[in-house]
């Protein structure tokens, strides 16, 4: 898309025209044991900590000291309804309406729930689709409802492939499979950015072609959010979920997102699993009576959710609010494509890129496929000092994040690593 050239004077130069560039010194940059800056690109892992982050939490430790059980109404940031201070920067971030988002629980715990909503087996049509290189904990959280339902967990699953000697997955590929088994698919449920590839999938086109065959659709956009564009409200999908750890820098394990579509907003038949915190508001608090649904995605809340991650969550949103995604979107696309520049000038020989190389499908997230390497390779990278992470067999997964990544991190990432490969 740019013009890039290659050498330092280059990357600086780019840093100082970068209209984000102040928001890296808004978070904390890992160091290494004599004080230098690490070259953090594992955003895609565990995003950084916000600067502001602490006294987000603080505030609500404070009141909890000086008010105990009244913070739930008196706090600074009341705790009955603080979920709902997330929900309007959360909409905006995935592209839903406020009725369509909820923070809570872990991501597949919500994974599960909105399977006991959105997947609703009868005898003829019970399969689930997945990719056939979805996360570990997809694939084990959908099998394991397969067997909860009574069928076979490997009969029962679905696997969508890329094609020998590929990486990539192909919607042909999907189509057909759709031809031929759509009738006996309950459920889609993709990765909307694949973990392993960086494959930005194209959910509304996924979506529609699920709903043709009769299927509910949802996606795990674990590595969407706070990463790429995701437009749920408009991709039509049943549902969607997500993690606050890692691209939205909300801390270790820090709860989650849901999204439900607004067509299900009202709806009570669906089946579902109910807690105090999915009955009406008003009456939440009256104990002895019938329950009644919340509506909207809220209605799949359980329980009162923990303040001191949504303090965290809430920190990290306002600063994506305060950027918006469209500004993120467009460096996403610059410093990525600088990422590619530099790494390609390494050689095919040497590495080959199996991430999309078109940038409406994928995030900021490379994988490199070394040749002729294994782990000693990595090993030695995060020696020199830079921070990705390897998956088996071979393969490197760097995320320049826009909001703390510099182009001088990506230039210095690749010269450690021509570094290490002309050892
Ligand atoms: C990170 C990730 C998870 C992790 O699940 P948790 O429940 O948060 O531990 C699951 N699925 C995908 C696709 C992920 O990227």
């Amino acid at each position: 898309m740019s013009n890039y050239k290659l050498g330092l004077d280059f990357a600086e130069e780019l840093d100082q025209n970068d209209e984000l560039s102040s928001y890296r010194y808004q978070f904390h940059i890992p160091k290494d044991k004599n004080g230098n800056e690490l070259i953090y690109l594992c955003g895609n892992s565990l995003g950084l900590q916000p600067k502001r982050t602490k006294s987000y939490i603080n505030q609500e430790l404070e009141d909890w000291a000086n008010l105990g059980v009244e913070g739930h109404t008196e706090a600074k940031n009341p705790w009955l309804p603080y979920h709902e201070f997330l929900t309007e920067s959360m909409a905006k971030l995935v592209g839903a309406k406020p009725i369509e988002v909820v923070t809570m629980n872990t991501l597949t715990a919500n994974l599960h729930f909105m399977m006991v909503s959105f997947y609703k087996p009868t005898e003829t049509r019970y399969k689930i689709l997945i990719e056939s290189d979805a996360f570990p904990s997809d694939k084990y959280a959908v099998e394991s409802q397969l067997r909860h339902h009574g069928f076979d967990d490997k009969e029962g699953l679905i696997l969508w492939k890329p094609r020998t000697g590929e990486e990539l997955l192909r919607y042909e590929d999907l189509e057909t499979i759709m031809e031929e088994n759509g009738h006996e698919i309950a459920l889609v449920m993709i990765g909307g950015v694949n973990y392993y590839t960086g494959q930005f999938f194209d959910l509304k086109r996924i979506t529609k072609l699920g709903h043709k065959h009769g299927c509910l659709v949802g996606f795990d956009c674990a590595h969407g959010a706070g990463n790429v564009e995701l437009n749920l409200h408009d991709s039509e999908a049943d549902f969607a979920v997500w993690c606050t750890y890692k691209y939205l820098n909300s801390g270790p394990g820090s709860i989650a997102g849901v999204f439900v579509h607004e067509r299900h907003a009202y709806n009570k038949t669906l089946n579902r699993f109910t807690g105090w915190w999915s009955h009406n508001k008003e009456a939440r608090f009256n104990m002895r009576q019938e329950f009644d649904q919340l509506p909207g995605a809220e209605g799949w809340q359980l329980s009162n959710p923990p303040i001191l991650s949504l303090a965290a969550i809430r920190a990290s949103l306002d600063i994506f609010n305060e950027v918006g995604m469209e500004k993120l979107n467009k460096k996403l696309k610059k410093l990525t494509g600088y990422f590619e520049f530099l790494l390609k000038q390494l050689g095919e020989d040497t590495i080959r890129i199996i991430t999309p190389s078109n940038y409406e499908e994928r995030g900021c997230q490379l994988s490199i496929q070394v040749k002729n390497t294994d782990k000693k390779l990595f090993d030695k990278l995060t020696e020199s000092g830079v921070i990705s992470d390897w998956r088996e067999p071979d393969v490197i997964r760097c995320a320049p994040v826009p909001l703390y990544n510099s182009y001088q991190d990506v230039y210095k990432m690749v010269e450690r690593l021509k570094a290490i490969l002309n050892e």
